[in-house]
């Protein structure tokens, strides 16, 4: 294992022009990430999964482009929010559209067929359950109770969410969103991150961005700062010896937990999904250093949450 330390000097502010939020790219993100999928699965050793994922999110683009139009905040509750710091599309307190119901059965019909046996199981008995089934697995995966949930379902359900937010957030444009009254959550959703991301190229260059985790709205976070308990002091960075050096851990002893930080300026190609799915091998590396995952991802939930 490879740790570099650096110290809080080297902290820099976000430059002038360049935007504390991005949305993401509607037309492209998870085509992109389809595409990623594929790249990455070649002789990796979750190769099937990799694959799984890439038909998982070719069905998110597609319902993504046909997605028909959905209840939004009103210009009065995003006045309220921008006021008082609160994310407009909170998981906590928008209530969601039966709309992305739908989006879950297509989903679920279009990649039944290619997952493992023991996941079409769980997807036929979600199926089979209906919306109420739909929204007791959101309402837990949204809030990180996972206690009795068949969570092989999981990635498809997350999936569907993400296509869901992903709509609302881009419909309403980053004007509708202010600054969080809580900087370590998504100011869209009020989600954790995912990982976070330092950007190549044009105003946002060599910036430092936390990537959610379900709206994959980006948010301007300084570098060398925890995002968990956002510490400036012992923050280290750990990587595997002979890799890319794209994607490393960012490790806080205040808080003993870790984020994945990726370099799109050493791989423009990164998609924070699968690249965290790609890199297990450095969770585990800081399994073992008794560092804690802070982030969440919808297809990277930790075997014994799912076994609870
Ligand atoms: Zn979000
Ligand atoms: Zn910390």
């Amino acid at each position: 294992m490879a740790t570099t330390i650096i110290q809080p000097g080297e902290i820099e502010p976000l430059a002038g022009k360049a935007p504390w939020l991005r949305l993401p790219e509607r037309k492209t993100i998870f085509a992109r990430r389809e595409k990623r999928c594929q790249a990455l699965a070649k002789d990796h050793p979750l190769k099937n999964y990799l694959l799984f994922m890439a038909g998982v999110a070719r069905a998110q683009q597609e319902s993504l482009n046909g997605y028909d139009k959905t209840a939004l905040p009103d210009a009065n509750r995003l006045h309220i929010c921008r006021q008082q710091g609160i994310p407009p599309l909170a998981v906590q307190n928008w209530r969601r559209d039966p709309s992305w119901h739908e989006v879950l059965r297509i989903m679920i019909e279009k990649v039944r067929d290619t997952a493992e046996p023991a996941t079409a199981d769980s997807l036929d008995r979600l199926l089979a359950g209906g919306g109420p089934a739909f929204e007791a697995m959101a309402d837990g995966l949204l809030t990180g109770n996972y206690a009795g949930m068949d969570l092989a379902a999981a990635p498809l359900v997350g999936a569907a969410l993400q296509v869901y937010w992903v709509h609302m957030a881009t419909s309403l444009g980053r004007e509708s969103f202010a600054g969080s009254a809580a900087p370590t959550f998504c100011p869209v959703c009020s989600s954790p991150p995912l990982a976070s991301i330092v950007h190549s190229g044009g105003i946002e260059n060599g910036q430092r961005y936390l990537h959610c985790s379900l709206c994959a709205a980006e948010w301007h976070m300084v570098r060398v700062k925890c995002s968990n308990c956002q510490s400036t002091k012992e923050i280290a960075y750990h990587g595997i010896e002979g890799d890319s050096g794209a994607i490393k851990a960012e490790t806080c002893d205040e808080c003993q937990t870790y984020l994945k930080i990726m370099s799109m300026e050493r791989d423009p190609d990164i998609d924070p999904t699968v690249d965290d799915l790609a890199t297990l091998p450095l969770d585990l590396l800081m399994d073992q250093a008794g560092f804690f995952r802070c982030s969440f991802s919808f297809f990277l939930i930790p075997a014994e949450e799912v076994a609870a």
